[in-house]
């Protein structure tokens, strides 16, 4: 009947419910312990100049290690931290590690810019910059090594907060880059404003670009567009060759993604970097 249909559907639902909650909840609690143990680990992954394959910088990304040893992927329990009230605390340790690791990388006589995301409730919280100030002077690293990675979505918020919060930060030195551009609504007017250094070429536009026109374009605006700002752009999840080539020819000159390296261990990392050419010194 369908009143016995209407049950099923309903216990089908609500055992679906069930099971995304209790999972999203054992996710809580893993994150919070991994917070409170410091067991949160950051991989680091090379940027490099496209022409010269010199390394430029390195994006810190977080990871959390499960039972088996396995990561488990910020695409997963990011958005829980920030639900749940617990993206203040991992911001903040990811910061003093990546800080902590850049500085290593000065004193190992290999300097290179650390890149860190900053979530969008992080940024908006009123904390950042006393955080940031506070992480430099732990770690002992000056502001120059440090870039922050925001979301154009996180950007686009509150205008006038951003460019209030913008100023601040360029003021503590560091460097700020704007992630996954063209994902989100910008207003191109405002970006003339902001004071921005680097613009990241969503990986989602650079997959497709030899075979979709369409975002073969879009790659070819942005990069255009990063060039009348005079800002530095950066092409995500770049590939293969023939995305490297195509990219050199549209003016971008600096990209990351597996063609070049994986995200890599802190030991790694340091290892990959004393074995490659150096970027500042030569130039
Ligand atoms: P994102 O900042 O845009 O980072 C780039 C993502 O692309 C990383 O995934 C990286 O491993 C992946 N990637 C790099 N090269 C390639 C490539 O050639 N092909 C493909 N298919 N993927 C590539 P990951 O590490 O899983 O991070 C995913 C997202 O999670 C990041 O996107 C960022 O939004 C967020 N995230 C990572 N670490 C942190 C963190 O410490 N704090 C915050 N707030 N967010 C983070
Ligand atoms: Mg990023
Ligand atoms: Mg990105
Ligand atoms: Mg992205």
């Amino acid at each position: 009947s369908a009143k016995k249909e209407g049950r099923n559907h309903f216990c089908f639902f609500s055992g679906e419910l069930e099971e995304g909650l209790l999972q999203r909840h054992a996710l809580e609690l893993k994150l919070r312990h991994a917070i409170t143990n410091d067991e949160l680990v950051v991989v680091y992954q090379p940027k490099f100049n496209l022409h010269t394959r010199a390394i430029v910088g390195a994006e810190a990304l977080v990871r959390m290690v499960d039972e088996s040893g396995k990561f488990i992927s910020p695409v997963d329990f990011i958005p829980i931290a920030e639900e749940s009230n617990l993206i203040g605390a991992l911001g903040n340790q990811v910061l003093l590690k990546a800080c902590t690791e850049a500085a290593k990388w000065l004193i190992s006589g290999t300097p290179t810019c650390v890149s860190v995301n900053i979530s969008a409730s992080q940024f908006i919280g009123s904390k950042l910059e006393s955080e940031i100030a506070n992480v430099l002077n732990q770690s002992q690293l000056p502001p120059q090594y440090l870039e922050l990675e925001i979301t154009e979505t996180s950007l686009m918020g509150d205008i006038n907060e951003t460019q209030a919060k913008l100023v601040i930060l360029k003021k503590l030195g560091i460097n700020i880059s704007i992630d996954d551009f063209g994902t989100g609504y910008s207003s191109l007017s405002y970006l003339k404003t902001f004071d921005v250094d680097t613009m990241k070429v969503d990986m989602s536009f650079v997959k497709d670009m030899l075979n979709n026109k369409h975002d073969y374009e879009i790659v070819k605006t942005i990069i255009s567009l990063g060039q009348s700002l005079t800002l530095d752009v950066v092409a995500e999840g770049v590939e293969t060759e023939e995305q490297v080539i195509a990219l050199t020819d549209l003016g971008c000159t600096k990209g990351q993604g597996y063609l070049y390296s994986r995200p890599l261990s802190s030991d790694d990392f340091l290892t990959f970097l004393k074995n490659s050419v150096q970027q500042e010194s030569e130039h």
